[in-house]
């Protein structure tokens, strides 16, 4: 396509990056499109890299979609040139090889990185955290022979980890700070759950001691935590990740853990420059104040709201929240947004692998979690979508599936 138009740049070939350059050519949008990505490889789905053990030697398949889909929708991907500097005066972006790219619209996709372990002997051969899909290929091929894993980090990504350490046979520990498993991201009653259910497959678990430092002559042998020494020859740390936010920040963007957003996903300081996915923090109805997610749902949801938002369709950030995480054989899956301060009930169902934990604000549900009950998740997602609250009198005796299946008779009889 010949233009003298700018069009959209987009910054980050991630999964909010695919999905905004999807939903803009989807929308009709005609312009140049160009995605500027500092990673070599096509965009990739990166759950996958935490729920297996990837030794292919020519990489793994977790391409969004192949690289004709781009071609074939005009759409320019520009890998392994990141984007260095933003002039918000010129709109134009500069990448690493120094090539500078105007742009009309500009949209900040670039994700989250990894906390550093900040502990002696972090920088020891053998010790690697994972966010790419080359960590994965290294993590991968370390677990063909290890035996000693140490994971570092009681979050979905560590305890995803553990378990495909432990399926493939190693010793694996997981060195928890805080007193519990997945402190913040799921409610008390499962995070006891969760816990004797990782135990009962043999992953041995510290809770509320850290990493001091980690030791070995040039490569981990053992790692110091405050309840002794732990054999290792491999580590693996998720201790969380910052938004990238820096081009944002550098540029006079306001930023706070995140690009700040309106609802709309467009910078409070320039309405031109839109933040989607891991590095956004956004209004939501369902949050009280501003939120930054890291979820496949909020980077899918985000850029395509924006890509249809450019392509002239404007609505604002509303989806709800839901994620999941594979956990050995545990699939856990979260519909809405709970706080701290959320009455969490536990039901269990009529098996005991399943379960689900239902939070309530001011008696109305705003949150669940289940465990291995992938129909009580969607009847969540269906329900919490709806204007009409549940209350806790509406869950009485009853599942969210059964609730949502009167609802709906009772919609088809009025
Ligand atoms: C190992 C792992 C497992 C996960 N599992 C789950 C899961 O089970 N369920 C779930 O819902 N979510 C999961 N997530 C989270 C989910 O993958 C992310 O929330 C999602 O990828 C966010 O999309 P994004 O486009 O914002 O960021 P990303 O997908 O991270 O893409 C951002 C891209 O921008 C690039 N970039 C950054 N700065 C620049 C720059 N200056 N110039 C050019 N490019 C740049 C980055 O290198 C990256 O390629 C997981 C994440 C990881 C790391």
């Amino acid at each position: 396509m010949t233009s003298a138009r700018a069009g959209v740049v987009v910054v980050g070939g991630g999964q909010a990056g695919h999905s905004v350059v999807s939903a803009l050519r989807g929308a009709g949008y005609d312009g140049p499109v160009i995605v500027l990505a500092d990673e070599p490889h096509l965009p990739y789905q990166r759950p996958p890299l935490s729920k297996k053990a990837h030794t292919e030697p020519d990489g793994i398949r977790v391409d969004l979609v192949p690289e004709s889909f781009y071609r074939e929708r005009d759409i320019e991907l520009r890998l392994g040139d990141g984007v260095t500097a933003l002039d918000t005066a010129a709109r134009t972006v500069v990448t690493g090889t120094g090539t500078r790219v105007p742009y009309e619209h500009l949209v900040l996709a670039t994700g989250a990185r990894n906390h550093q372990l900040p502990v002696p002997g972090a920088e020891l051969d053998g010790v690697h955290a994972l966010r790419s899909l080359d960590d994965a290929l290294t993590i991968g091929q370390a677990l063909t022979t290890a035996r000693d894993v140490v994971v570092v980090g009681g979050g979905f990504i560590g305890l995803e980890l553990a378990q495909v350490a432990a399926a493939r046979g190693a010793d694996v520990t997981v060195v928890e700070l805080a007193d519990r498993l997945l402190s913040r991201a799921v409610s008390p009653q499962l995070q006891e759950h969760l816990r004797a259910r990782h135990e009962r497959s043999g992953v041995r678990i510290l809770t509320g001691t850290g990493v001091q430092a980690i030791e070995g002559a040039g490569r981990v042998e053992r790692v110091v935590t405050g309840r002794g020494m732990l054999p290792a020859d491999l580590v693996v740390y998720g201790i969380g990740a910052a938004p990238r936010d820096e081009l944002a920040r550098d540029a006079g963007l306001a930023v706070d853990d995140g690009v700040l957003v309106d609802e709309q996903l467009r910078s409070i300081t320039d309405p031109r420059i839109s933040a989607v996915g891991d590095c956004a923090r956004h209004p939501h109805p369902h949050a009280d104040g501003l939120v930054r997610l890291e979820s496949v749902q909020n980077a899918t949801d985000q850029g395509a709201l924006v890509g249809r938002r450019i392509a002239g369709s404007p609505a604002p950030y509303r989806s709800l929240p839901w994620f999941w995480s594979d956990q050995g054989d545990i699939r856990l899956q979260i519909a809405g947004l709970r706080t701290a301060t959320d009455e969490v009930r536990v039901v269990p169902s009529d098996t005991p692998e399943k379960l689900a934990a239902y939070a309530f604000r001011d008696d109305r549900l705003v949150a669940v979690e289940t465990l291995n009950w992938p129909a009580e998740h969607l009847a969540a997602r269906r329900l919490l979508e709806q204007e009409t609250p549940v209350c806790s009198a509406d869950l009485a005796g009853a599942t969210l599936g059964a609730l949502a299946r009167a609802r709906r008779k009772a919609e088809v009889r009025t």
